[in-house]
């Protein structure tokens, strides 16, 4: 399938009729991993991990339908160029997997990433709850090795009581399993319960507002040098004022301006993987947190596009 190099809206041009487009309106793709894109978007409408309020498995069709406003841009502001000019991009669509069985749940979303990742694709999922992370780290794992994590979030998520495995657990357990490398990793926007013993560079909440986002975007790239590396957003890293609908909101986050500023200071990273977790759409309002999930999965992949040669 051709990817358009002009304005996204503008690529289906040749045909009369389509109704059915991925994220961005980019092209659907269900062999990703055949295909030559660079980048493969894939939801994963999952909420069985929750500890509080389920309704993330809305949340990949919720950004994907706000997004179509996202696509209107040439370059989208402030990048100078146009994304799909820099990088193939392509949506796969949702997981597949049991409702019933969540362990078929995590074999799934393992096995595909591990499919991408071996035919050398970057992937990016729209969660979902964050308990994703974990089989999608897995799936990493094999190609890339133990990876440094960068981790927005109002949450440590490195809570584990026994065999407890849910929303909250997932960084306890991947250092665990080899999958991250603590020494290499940062959480930013913690603010809630943690334990400093945990071993990762946390910034939370009230020093990462005191921080202007040059020095926050600093810190992550010492932090992780040259290592593979695993960008996941918790949108509940955002104030509740800025993502409302979100199953565990809590006050006291970052901006929406401070988190784009952030984000697109993070080009030297090594990015393999990225996600964009728990938009809960029954709790959203005018779909503030879908826009807001979408534009930081856009900003995600503009990062990767600016990586990229001219
Ligand atoms: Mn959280
Ligand atoms: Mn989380």
């Amino acid at each position: 399938m051709a990817f358009a190099h002009q304005t996204l809206n503008h690529q289906y041009d040749n045909s009369l009729v389509s109704n059915a487009f991925g994220f961005l309106r980019l092209p659907l793709n269900f062999e990703p991993y055949q295909s030559d894109a660079q980048a493969v978007i894939t939801g994963v409408p999952f909420d069985l991990a929750v500890s509080g309020r389920s309704g993330t498995r809305y949340g990949p069709e919720a950004m994907r339908r706000i997004s179509m406003q996202l696509a209107w841009e040439h370059c989208r502001f402030p990048w100078t160029f146009c994304l799909t000019d820099k990088l193939k991009v392509c949506d796969c669509g949702d997981l597949v997997y049991d409702f019933g069985d969540p362990h078929s749940f995590e074999r799934n979303l393992t096995a595909h990433i591990g499919k991408l990742a071996a035919a050398c694709k970057i992937p990016l999922c729209l969660g979902g709850d964050h308990f994703i992370t974990l089989p999608i780290l897995r799936g990493l794992q094999p190609q890339h090795g133990p990876m440094a994590l960068v981790h927005f979030d109002a949450h440590s998520d490195t809570y584990a009581q026994g065999s407890q495995c849910d929303h909250g657990t997932m960084f306890h357990r991947a250092p665990e399993e080899g999958l991250i490398d603590k020494s290499h990793s940062i959480q930013i926007g913690i603010r809630t319960e943690y334990d400093a013993r945990d071993g990762f560079l946390v910034l939370p909440a009230p020093v990462a507002n005191d921080l202007s986002p040059a020095e926050i975007a600093q810190q992550i790239i010492e932090r992780c040098g040259d290592m593979p590396c695993y960008l996941s957003f918790d949108i509940d890293c955002l104030d509740p004022a800025y993502a409302p609908g979100t199953g565990t909101p809590v006050m006291g986050g970052l901006s929406s301006d401070r988190i784009l500023k952030v984000l697109r200071a993070l080009g030297r990273l090594n990015l393999v993987g990225m996600d964009v977790v728990e938009v809960s759409p029954p709790y959203d309002h005018s779909d503030i947190t879908a826009l807001a999930g979408a534009t930081i999965a856009l900003e995600m992949l503009y990062l990767l596009a600016s990586k990229q040669a001219d």
